[in-house]
C-alpha cells in the first residue's frame, strides 16, 4: 500500500484500500483502519514528539492522514487531572480525571473524531459533510466544517437539549431534526450516504472517524509519564471510544513506547439506555437493543454499532460494566464539580457515577491507578440539573439587607461551615 494504513474487514480480514466505506461488502462486518506497524516503527520515535504542540496532531503518524496533511486547529491536548479530593472521598490512592469537557473547539471528545473524519472527507473530495448525532458530534462537525470551509448538514433526534442544537446552529450548519430517536436518525443517514455524495463522518467515514478517539488514549499514556493505567472507566454510546482507547494502548506497546501491562476496561452507561452494560452483566455475547429513556442524551444509543466489540473487550480485559440512574447521574455531576472543579455534562455524570459504584462494589481496587474519562461539558446540559439549584431571592443593594439575608440563612450557613 502507498499509505501506511488501509481499511480491512474486522471479521474476514479482506483489504479494501482507502475509500469512503464503513462495512465489508462480502460479509457486512465493520471495517477498521489497519496500520503497517513495521514501517511505523522505523519512521517515528517517541523523541520525535518533543517540540510538537500538545494537541492531538502530535500523534499524526498514528492517524489515517494523507502524507503532508496540513492539520487545522488546536484539537485535543486536554488535562489529565490528578485527583486528591475525589480520590479521598472514594477511598482510592491513585485517581486521574481525563478532562475532555474542555476539548477544543466544541467542548467534547467528539472534536477528536471529527478532526480525522474531515481529513478523510478532504481526501475523498466531499464538499458536504454531516453526521447522525446525539448532540456533541453535531457541534463538532458544525464547528470544524465552518473552520475548514465544508458545507455541513447534520441529523439529530427532534428532542435534543436546546443548548446542543444552538451550539450547532451558531456555526451555520444546516440542521435536520428527525421525529424519532437516534437509531432512526442513524438508519436514515445510512440511506443518505448511499444516495448523496456526502461525507457523513460516523456513517461512510466511520473507520477514519473512530481513529481520532485513539488520541484520548495516547494522551492518557503520555500524561502518566508513558505508562498505562491499571483501570480506565469510559462512557459508552455506540461503544467506539472504549475500543479505540484500547487500540491506542496496544499500538504504544507494539511500538515499544510503553511497557506492556494488563489494563482493565470498565464501561459506563445510563440505566435508561444500557444495552452494553446489561450484556456484560448478564454474560451475553450479543447485546439486546433498547429504547432509550435517560437524561444522558449523548449516550442514548439503543442499538450501538460497536456494542458487541465493546462488551467483548470489557470481558476479556477483566473489567466490568455498570449503569446508573438519572438521579445518580445528577449527584455525580455535583460531586465532580464540588470536589475537582470540573463541570461535566450528563455523560460525565454517568462515568463518574459508575466509577464510584465500581469502587464500592470492589471491582476497582483502591490501590490501583484508575483513569476516569470525562468526555463532555456541563454547560451543554444545564436543563438536566437546573431543578437542583433554584434561584435564591434577590436582595436590596444595602448592607442591612445583606445582614438580614445572612441572618435568615444562618442555620444553612452554619451547617455549611460545619
Ligand atoms: C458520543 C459520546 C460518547 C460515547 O462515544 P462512543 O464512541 O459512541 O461510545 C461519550 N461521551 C460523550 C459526551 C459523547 O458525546
Ligand atoms: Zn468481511
Amino acid at each position: 500500500m502507498s499509505d501506511l494504513y488501509e481499511l480491512r474487514c474486522k471479521e474476514c480480514g479482506k483489504a479494501w484500500g482507502n475509500s469512503a466505506r464503513s462495512f465489508c461488502e462480502d460479509c457486512f462486518s465493520p471495517l477498521e483502519v489497519y496500520f503497517d506497524y513495521d514501517s511505523l516503527k522505523k519512521t517515528v520515535r517517541r523523541e520525535n514528539l518533543v517540540g510538537r504542540a500538545f494537541n492531538m496532531w502530535r500523534y499524526a503518524e498514528f492517524l489515517p492522514l494523507q502524507e503532508g496533511y496540513a492539520a487545522r486547529g488546536d484539537v485535543g491536548g486536554t488535562p489529565l487531572v490528578a485527583s486528591t479530593k475525589l480520590a479521598a472521598r472514594w477511598g482510592v490512592k491513585s485517581l486521574f480525571i481525563k478532562n475532555d469537557a474542555v476539548c477544543f473547539p466544541s467542548l467534547s471528545f467528539k472534536d477528536r473524531v471529527v478532526a480525522t473524519a474531515l481529513a478523510a472527507a478532504r481526501r475523498f473530495g466531499f464538499q458536504t459533510v454531516g453526521c447522525s448525532s446525539t448532540g456533541n458530534l453535531a457541534n463538532a462537525v458544525a464547528a470544524q466544517a465552518a473552520q475548514q470551509g465544508f458545507d455541513a448538514c447534520v441529523f439529530i433526534p427532534a428532542d435534543l437539549e436546546p443548548a446542543k442544537v444552538l451550539n450547532t446552529a451558531v456555526y451555520g450548519a444546516r440542521i435536520v431534526r428527525i421525529d424519532g430517536n437516534y437509531d432512526h436518525v442513524n438508519r436514515l443517514c445510512a440511506q443518505i450516504a448511499d444516495r448523496f455524495q456526502w461525507g457523513l463522518v460516523n456513517v461512510n467515514l466511520r473507520p477514519y472517524y473512530s481513529e481520532g478517539s485513539k488520541t484520548h488514549g495516547f494522551e492518557i499514556a503520555e500524561q502518566l509519564g508513558w505508562r498505562l493505567p491499571d483501570n480506565v472507566v469510559v462512557p459508552m454510546a455506540g461503544g467506539s471510544l472504549i475500543g479505540k482507547i484500547a487500540k491506542a494502548f496496544r499500538e504504544l506497546v507494539t511500538l515499544g513506547w510503553v511497557e506492556d501491562k494488563p489494563v482493565k476496561f470498565f464501561g459506563a452507561q445510563a440505566t435508561g439506555c444500557s444495552p452494553i452494560s446489561s450484556a456484560v452483566k448478564r454474560g451475553l455475547t450479543r447485546f439486546e437493543p433498547q429504547k432509550p429513556n435517560t437524561i444522558a442524551r449523548s449516550l442514548a444509543i439503543g442499538n450501538p454499532a460497536d456494542g458487541n466489540y465493546a462488551s467483548k473487550l470489557i470481558r476479556e480485559s477483566g473489567g466490568w460494566a455498570e449503569d446508573v440512574s438519572d438521579s445518580e447521574i445528577v449527584s455525580a455531576i455535583r460531586l465532580l464539580a464540588e470536589t475537582e472543579g470540573i463541570f461535566t455534562e450528563t455523560a460525565g455524570g454517568v462515568t463518574a457515577g459508575v466509577a464510584e459504584k465500581l469502587i464500592r462494589e470492589g471491582r476497582i481496587h483502591p490501590d490501583e491507578t484508575t483513569v476516569v474519562c470525562i468526555t463532555g461539558n456541563g454547560l451543554k446540559t444545564t436543563d438536566a440539573i437546573a431543578a437542583e439549584f433554584p434561584l435564591t431571592e434577590a436582595i436590596a443593594p444595602r448592607i442591612e439587607a445583606f445582614e438580614a439575608y445572612l441572618e435568615s440563612q444562618l442555620p444553612a450557613t452554619a451547617a455549611a461551615r460545619a
